[in-house]
């Protein structure tokens, strides 16, 4: 059965339901599942998220192998090479949702917020970030703007247009695990 947009919305807000509530779903049926997804894959979601060791969305969402499509690197941000990752998902895996999931305590976005020197490839990253911070804001609401900053990006990409693909921009408490919804 193909899921569409909406359902598949649900399914990651009910699977973070489960996270935070410790009620997880079965996770005894890895070989099985290995073996009915090792003829092709259709995962209902893609997320991109940040590569911090405490975002993992499969974990959060309380979701299987096969389920979706990850793209991560620190700070959540968009390039050429996430954009290649997406389309390919949208457009041969049939995902019909991408999800930009922000966190709380982000350490890519607290950098770019603090300013001054950067080493090495940091940079880089940092330079993706810097169009979302407000001086104004928090760090958590940089995050937040930045989540939604990317989304807006992904929403921009003609495949992902073409397709109707649904974007939404996200946001992760580290301490409680509720996902906000942007
Ligand atoms: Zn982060």
């Amino acid at each position: 059965m193909k899921i569409n947009s909406p359902q598949a919305l649900i399914l990651l807000k009910e699977g973070n339901a489960r996270f935070v509530s410790g009620n997880l779903a079965p996770k005894d049926h890895y070989a099985e599942d290995r073996l009915k997804l090792s003829s092709g894959q259709h995962p209902f979601a893609v997320v991109l998220c940040c590569s911090d060791s405490r975002v993992a969305p499969e974990i959060l969402f309380d979701q299987q192998l096969g389920d979706l499509f990850v793209i991560r690197n620190a700070g959540n941000v968009v390039d050429d090479d996430v954009l290649g990752s997406i389309e390919y998902a949208v457009e041969h895996l049939g995902s019909p949702l991408v999800v930009v999931l922000g966190h709380s305590s982000c350490g890519a976005v607290t950098a770019t917020c603090q300013g001054g020197e950067l080493p090495g490839h940091i940079v880089d990253i940092a330079k993706r970030i810097r169009p979302s911070v407000s001086s104004n804001c928090c760090i958590d609401d940089n995050a937040r703007r930045h989540a939604e900053h990317m989304a807006q990006l992904v929403r921009e990409n003609p495949i992902v247009e073409h397709l109707k693909v649904t974007v939404v921009g996200a946001f992760y408490n580290l301490a409680s695990g509720v996902v906000e919804w942007m």
